[in-house]
């Protein structure tokens, strides 16, 4: 096991730690860390929402959930002579949940979590179908992930970070925040909002104090979106063996890291979101001087995805155009076909007994396939959503017997508030 540069008590909150990471982005957030081109580390992380989400039988966690405080990132950590125009590469050399036998109160000992956020907390992909929060509680053996919540399915994660990046400069920061205030301002009382401000309530900055913390907390990127660093990009297939290419802002790079996920459905359409956990993350690092200019990447990550997925052969495929479901023609619009093409595999999934949130949850937690099949055949986009059949202890392929009828179980938590 390489040495562990940034080691978290599990039973402790994360500004609580030895080391105090980040929540907003900013370019004033001193690294907590130095490490070398060429270094191989350990760095432990807390599940994005600190341990506020419980393994029990209730989503008033995740109805109550505190958006304000995500995502508790582990790092910043400086690159020895990194400099603004370099690339950084990044090997995900291992990743995991909490490495320890017993079973804990932290999501990552043994469990997970997926959630759905109520629609005035942040909704969805599919928030006007979904507008309540929901939980399921998944239970880890090995590499396969199973729930209480539902039944009859069980299937091998894909564990990756949700969020890895490095620290914008102080243009790019700027650069960020009007864009985004400009996109609010078209429509500002809108719910959920269409993003999110810089918000100084539960910022946390490092080791930042006083006027300098006033100022990065006014001013630091709220951590939700992907952004040019990278940040929460979501992409299910930064496994174990990937290699990430990032642009470099600041000197010493500033990398960090969290919203590790045990699994996830492309898109991960839940939101609260993927199968949710805490646990490790052994990195390479090293550096291409001038990489930036040499490789054309004026902005955002590039990467070689790792080789450890899942091995599933045959899937049920569900596709689905930019029609809404009041029979609107929208233009190429690849997002709501997506949206059909989910909702579509919903209600088969729901032929054979799951009811329509147990199917959704296993669209944003299981390692399902979504594609942009077509883009250009006007007016219609294709996209398409691919479910590993594997995954299901019963045939759920079309046949002339039936769909078989499952035992829905106690089904999906649904938040009472
Ligand atoms: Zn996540």
């Amino acid at each position: 096991m390489p040495k562990n540069l940034y080691p978290l008590d599990s039973t402790k909150k994360f500004t609580d730690q030895m080391y105090v990471g980040h929540n907003r982005w900013h370019p004033d957030v001193p690294a907590n860390v130095t490490v070398k081109p060429g270094d191989v580390f350990r760095v432990d992380c807390r599940e994005w929402f600190d341990g506020a989400i419980v393994n029990d039988d209730s989503a008033d966690d995740v109805l109550n959930a505190p958006l304000s405080t995500v995502h508790v990132l582990s790092g910043p950590f400086a690159v020895e002579g990194a400099e603004p125009g370099d690339l950084l590469i990044v090997d995900i050399v291992d990743v995991g949940p909490i490495p320890q036998e017993d079973s804990g109160p932290l999501a990552g000992q043994g469990w997970g979590y997926t959630g759905v956020f109520a629609k005035s907390n942040g909704g969805g992909f599919l928030t006007d179908q979904f507008p309540d929060a929901y939980k399921v509680i998944w239970d880890f053996r090995g590499q396969t992930a199973t729930s209480r919540h539902i039944p009859g399915v069980s299937f091998t994660g894909i564990v990756h970070p949700g969020l890895m990046g490095t620290a914008p400069s102080a243009e790019l920061l700027a650069k960020w925040t009007q864009r985004e205030t400009a996109l609010i301002a078209t429509d500002p009382n809108r719910v959920p909002p269409l993003a999110l401000p810089p918000l100084p309530q539960d910022a946390i900055l490092g080791t930042l104090s006083g006027a300098d913390f006033d100022n990065a907390a006014a001013e630091g990127a709220r951590t939700a979106p992907p952004r040019e660093n990278g940040g929460n990009q979501d992409i299910k297939n930064f496994t174990k063996g990937t290699r990430v290419f990032y642009p470099v802002f600041v000197p010493g790079a500033k990398l960090s890291m969290g919203d590790l996920h045990f699994s996830q459905g492309d898109g991960e359409i839940t939101f609260c979101g993927a199968i949710e956990m805490g646990g490790f993350i052994d990195l390479h690092v090293d550096l291409i001087k001038g990489g930036m200019e040499t490789y054309g990447v004026s902005e955002n990550a590039i990467f070689m995805p790792g080789n450890v997925d899942p091995q599933y052969s045959q899937w049920l495929a569900f596709s689905g155009t930019c029609v809404t479901l009041d029979g609107e023609q929208k233009y190429l619009d690849s997002h709501l076909s997506y949206q059909r093409a989910c909702l579509h595999a919903i209600d088969y999934l729901t032929t054979f007994g799951y009811s329509a949130i147990q199917a959704y949850m296993i669209l944003g937690a299981a390692p399902i396939e979504g594609r942009l099949s077509g883009v250009v055949d006007i007016p219609n986009s294709c996209s398409t959503v691919y479910i590993p059949t594997a995954i299901f202890d019963f045939d759920v392929a079309p046949s002339a017997s039936g769909p078989h009828q499952i035992d829905p179980g106690m089904g999906v938590p649904m938040a009472q508030g």
